[in-house]
């Protein structure tokens, strides 16, 4: 991350006629006056997406970049407009929920009935809100027309990608034979997803809905936190601000006892087809590492890391992570289970004290982690105490030579 901080309007379009901002793409950035100079246009005609995306930002659809998206217009200025993409599952909602509660004659819904058909309609979207460019924008409407979709269909950023023809700084060509496939593929799904909504608008318009608001959210109070810790500079202390403010290690006084006193108790056995269910659903977690692969720490196959967790789902996870290296300023970057991870942030966190080190794990060797671990199938690991106590001296130890830079003797 850059460092840049602009204290005044006149600074920031000082520095942006000269240079470019990363992650933004201003219409008076050097980028853009020399794209508007390749194309000898005029002027430049960027709408609000343009200018927050950044300058290689790709459409999802067509797949090309903004120098090829750009076009000059019949009065020679570049026009530069990327699109908020939508399905209109929040409107055809609004519209059918009016449309049932007038219906009946006697007005029953309220404001919450409006807010449960708000929520309802994230589920039924079949796309998020996504940016695309202005000629995908149009090639949607376009093939919608041209194969007689159901007017509150829209085809999604992908599919766009699927049946247009794509030409640099041109309007997409639309090939109608694989849009009218796409539609009546997806028509049977779409009009499910009809009767979906029109059963839901019908529900909130008579009422029998089962929204009900809290006073507060837990994310509103999280968001008020947020503005507060950065309003007082908590959050430039640490890299978990919220934790310096309370003592997040249980019973004071022994930083160890969130591993004392645990016993193992056998969990839940995953069944073959709860293995292939969690592969359906979480594939990108299960093929992060290969069929094969052994956690290098606690020699657990895929498999046997397994477990249930708190949210009732089986789960697997290996995780990137941190550990001391051969010094001080080298690290280990390793992928462990979910497990051995966890234990190596914690045995971090209960060694460097509170001190601001990120990720606390960085003060374990990994051949420390592993002669403290005692490995369970399916759940968490046990530990070997009165080793871990030794080790966490030591950890402690390195905690100050990494925070001082100093020549680590503590082997
Ligand atoms: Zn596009
Ligand atoms: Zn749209
Ligand atoms: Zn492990
Ligand atoms: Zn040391």
């Amino acid at each position: 991350m850059s460092k840049l901080r602009f204290e005044s309007i006149e600074q920031l379009e000082q520095y942006i006629c000269e240079n470019n901002l990363i992650g933004l793409d201003p219409e008076k950035s050097k980028n853009m006056q020399d794209m508007m100079t390749s194309f000898s246009a005029k002027g430049l005609h960027l709408n609000k997406w343009w200018a927050i995306t950044p300058f290689d930002w790709k459409c999802e659809a067509c797949g090309r970049v903004k120098k090829d998206i750009a076009r000059l217009n019949k009065h020679g200025y570049l026009t530069c407009h990327l699109h908020e993409h939508h399905d209109h599952a929040d409107r055809i909602l609004k519209r059918e929920f009016e449309f049932f509660s007038k219906a009946q004659g006697v007005i029953v819904a309220d404001e919450n009935s409006e807010k449960f058909i708000k929520r309802a309609a994230y589920g039924l979207a079949a796309f998020d809100k996504t940016l695309i460019c202005s000629d995908c924008n149009k090639a949607d409407a376009d093939a919608k027309k041209l194969s007689r979709t159901d007017d509150d269909f829209s085809f999604s950023p992908r599919e766009i990608g699927r049946f247009i023809i794509v030409r640099s700084n041109q309007e997409h060509i639309v090939d109608v034979s694989i849009a009218s496939a796409i539609w009546s593929d997806g028509k049977n799904v779409f009009e499910k997803r009809l009767r979906l909504i029109r059963d839901l608008a019908r529900i909130a318009a008579e009422n029998l809905h089962w929204y009900q608001p809290s006073k507060q959210t837990s994310t509103q109070v999280e968001r008020m936190a947020i503005y507060h810790i950065r309003q007082y500079g908590i959050s430039n202390l640490s890299s978990e601000p919220e934790k310096l403010l309370y003592n997040s290690v249980v019973f004071a006084g022994d930083k160890a006892s969130w591993r004392r006193n645990k016993i193992y108790r056998p969990k839940k056995i995953p069944s073959d087809m709860d293995i292939k269910h969690l592969i359906g659903i979480r594939g990108k977690l299960w093929f992060k590492v290969n069929e094969d692969w052994i956690c290098p720490c606690c020699q657990r196959g895929k498999i046997d890391c397994v477990y249930f967790s708190k949210n009732k789902s089986w789960v697997f996870e290996a995780k990137n992570i941190e550990l001391y290296g051969v010094d001080v300023d080298e690290t280990l970057r390793i992928t462990l289970c979910n497990d051995c991870a966890n234990a190596a942030l914690q045995f971090g966190r209960e060694a460097i004290e509170g001190k601001n080190l990120y990720p606390p794990s960085i003060v374990l060797k990994l051949e420390e982690l592993k002669a403290i671990i005692v490995a369970n199938p399916h759940g968490a690991h046990d530990y070997r105490n009165d080793v871990a106590d030794i080790f966490v001296l030591t950890w402690h130890a390195r905690a100050i030579c990494i925070l001082e830079s100093k020549n680590c003797i503590h082997q």
